[in-house]
């Protein structure tokens, strides 16, 4: 142990010089990586100053254990100032890096959004359907989605315009996300149709939650009546159809129209209401023949 230590003692200039080519490494990597720019350029320099580095120590080296040129003395103040500005670099690209980051967590977060509602949009809610379905299936786990439409929402376009339609559904975004669990993904499927995938989640529990999610709606203002009193405090009601995995449904797909044929029944029993499809064909529904298991307004399941 003792013969180590005096071997870094007396030899940490080899050491020294040791970790600093071994930085070379990851560098050549780092630049593969690095797309032209203002960082590449960055980091150009700063091999210049580490190539810097390992000139001096060798010169450190040579003057330390052979004193050709110079004393020591001198040459260290001058390692020590080239050593201030390397840190400074190496601050500012981290600070660089760092922004990058966050620049492209923020690019991301908009590619999987809704810019009005604020929930997943339809390409990101594919894959998490695709995901979730193969989880499912691979390991049985029980897997639910709620498809949950507006009611009557040409309507409240017609009468409030565009511009107050477009404020619902930026409102009933914000109020499903804070009211949906953690685990579920809420997203957009198309103009004011929302889907809900709930993973671990059986045909009763994804039932209960659309029944109090309705009804969170139903008693929620959703647009309060502004200042001017032109416009009045505007609720809305939804319908939500439900669908959960069995081992006969083979795609997200099919899982989806199922969801959707359970809206179409919800629709047609007079809207405001929860309707669950645990078919086999939805076809079959369409011909009226499809089985409901379970419906509900009001909270009467
Ligand atoms: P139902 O109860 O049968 O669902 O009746 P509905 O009037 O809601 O009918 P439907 O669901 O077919 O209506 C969809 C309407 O949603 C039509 C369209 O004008 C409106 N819509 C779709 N996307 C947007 C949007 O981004 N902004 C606004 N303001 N309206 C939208
Ligand atoms: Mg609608
Ligand atoms: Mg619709």
């Amino acid at each position: 142990m003792r013969e180590v230590a005096d071997f870094f003692i007396y030899n940490i200039d080899i050491v020294g010089i040791i970790i600093l080519i071994a930085t070379f490494f990851p560098i050549v990597k780092l630049m593969k990586e690095l797309p032209p720019g203002l960082l590449r350029r960055w980091w150009n320099i700063l091999i210049l100053f580490i190539l810097f580095f390992v000139l001096s120590y060798v010169f450190y080296i040579e003057e330390r254990r052979f004193g050709i040129f110079m004393s020591i003395e001198m040459i260290v103040p001058y390692i020590l100032f080239f050593g201030a500005i390397f840190v400074f670099f190496v601050t500012t690209l981290a600070l660089r890096t760092a922004l990058d980051v966050k620049r492209i967590y923020t690019l991301e977060i908009e590619n999987i959004t809704d810019s009005l509602m604020g929930i997943f949009n339809r390409r990101h809610l594919d894959r998490i359907l695709h995901e979730e379905f193969s989880k499912a299936t691979r390991y049985k786990l029980q897997f639910s989605v709620l498809m949950l439409d507006i009611d009557f929402f040409k309507n409240v376009n017609d009468t409030y315009g565009h511009d107050i339609g477009d404020l619902v559904l930026k409102n009933l975004g914000t109020l499903i996300k804070e009211f949906s669990r953690e685990v579920d993904s809420v997203a957009r499927y198309g103009g004011e149709e929302i889907l809900i995938v709930c993973p671990m989640t059986d045909a009763q529990h994804a039932v209960a939650l659309a029944e109090r999610l309705r009804k969170e709606i139903e008693s929620t203002v959703i647009v309060p009546a502004d200042e001017t009193k032109e416009i009045t405090e505007l609720r809305i009601t939804v319908s939500i159809g439900v669908a959960a995995y069995t081992s006969d449904i083979s795609s997200a797909e099919e899982l989806v129209k199922h969801a959707d044929v359970a809206l179409y029944r919800a629709k047609d029993e007079g809207r405001n209401r929860v309707f669950l499809c645990d078919g086999s064909s939805p076809d079959d529904f369409l011909s009226s023949r499809y089985p409901i298991k379970y419906h509900s307004r009001n909270g009467s399941l």
